[in-house]
């Protein structure tokens, strides 16, 4: 299976000039100047013309509830599980599975099930193991042991903290996962990350600053997500974040939440490199499938919709039009941060020898045009040409 990709602009996501782009199989084979192939009778190459196109590394969405999520309204308000052409329909090759509040009707086997599905379908997937509750529900028992025998398995969470639905775990129960995580990610060459859901007390971040303060785990040992919910964590973040930490943003949301002061997220990677955070620690992911309540002023749900995936790249485009962060940077955020926050090593790059995930944009819109995930093309023109099994 060989496709040539002629007269990309490629954004690697470093600029890399107008270059082809030969991938073999499922890798990224030769990145040139000028790639011209003579004619194969045992090999049927497509080539594709990407003149007036940007290439970009297929994108890392690192927290999604692939099962669905929600439930928070009883029963019916569980939200459905993902589909294939959500993803790639989003330029979305690399999906991170999470459970989230649920960590009954939600659990690990369905969760690796699922991750299994959508990579027999044609995406890489991984999973987090646990849900936000405390003790860690794990599919082995133990944290160290998922993350060292289970090869789905990349960290922990998401563990909710500074929110009412969380099991408000101390600073000492923290530290244990958190280093329970990091030897098992040790052990397997794993980021062993703890991936933390942030709520909306007034708690903060600051029972990640005591650990990172008061014992011997690294603030980058944790992954919190949500920064953006609301502008008091925001300013928070951004103090955790110069300590050293990594900071991920949500792109799902309804407008309602932006009235109620969330800090949308092209904004949000803005201010933070205007603040002068370095840039490799931010990133943003959909938190696709969870459920958005929309409550009225007598705190009645009158609504619920579920994330969407689409809205990662939608925030990063907003990041280039409408903000003016560099292209290098908003590409980045959903590429090669996720990537090498967590150690997906193959992952994240146009670069000789990674996997061959590529996404073409138009160079004007920033649409998104061809979506290949490990060498195979399944979006063209916008249009999905590879469908999940029941779509
Ligand atoms: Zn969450």
């Amino acid at each position: 299976m060989l496709t040539l990709i002629k007269n990309a602009e490629i954004y690697s996501p470093h600029y890399l000039g107008k270059k082809d782009l030969l991938l073999v199989h499922n890798k990224i084979g030769y990145i040139r100047d000028s790639i011209e192939l003579p004619e194969l009778s045992f090999a049927d190459i497509e080539v594709i013309d990407a003149e007036g196109k940007m290439a970009v590394p297929g994108f890392i969405d690192s927290h999604v509830h692939i099962i669905g999520g929600g439930g928070e309204g009883s029963y019916k308000t569980r939200t459905p599980e993902i589909q294939l052409t959500d993803a790639t329909l989003s330029g979305i090759t690399t999906l991170v599975g999470v459970i989230g509040t649920d960590g009954t009707t939600r659990n690990m086997a369905s969760l690796i099930a699922k991750a299994r599905a959508l990579e027999e379908e044609g995406i890489t997937c991984y999973v987090q193991t646990g849900s936000y509750q405390v003790p860690v529900k794990t599919l082995t028992g133990k944290i160290e042991d998922d993350l060292i025998l289970i090869d789905k398995i990349i960290g922990v969470g998401e563990i909710a903290i500074a929110d009412h639905r969380s099991s408000q775990p101390t600073v000492e129960e923290m530290a244990k996962i958190a280093s329970a995580a990091r030897v098992g990610g040790m052990l397997s060459g794993k980021a062993g990350i703890v991936n933390v859901h942030v709520g909306d007390s007034y708690d903060h971040l600051k029972l990640l600053e005591d650990i990172a303060e008061n014992t011997d785990i690294p603030i980058k040992q944790f992954y919190p997500t949500h920064i953006n919910r609301n502008p008091h964590l925001f300013e928070a973040g951004i103090r955790y974040a110069k300590k050293g930490g990594y900071v991920d943003f949500t792109t799902s949301s309804i407008p309602k939440f932006f009235e109620e002061g969330e800090v949308k997220c092209s904004k949000a990677l803005r201010i933070m490199l205007d603040e002068g955070v370095p840039a490799g620690q931010i990133t943003f992911t959909s938190d696709g499938q969870a459920s958005l309540p929309d409550f009225n002023e007598q705190g009645e749900l009158i609504g619920l919709q579920i994330g969407k995936v689409s809205t990662l790249f939608s925030e990063v485009r907003d990041a280039i039009l409408q903000e003016g962060v560099s292209i290098e940077h908003a590409i980045s955020v959903i590429t090669k941060n996720p990537a090498s926050i967590l150690k997906l090593h193959q992952k994240g790059r146009i670069e000789e020898g990674k996997d061959a995930d590529v996404v073409l944009l138009n160079k004007e819109t920033l649409a998104i045009e061809t979506v290949f995930s490990m060498g195979r093309k399944m979006v063209e023109d916008g249009k999905a040409v590879v469908k999940g099994t029941f779509e």
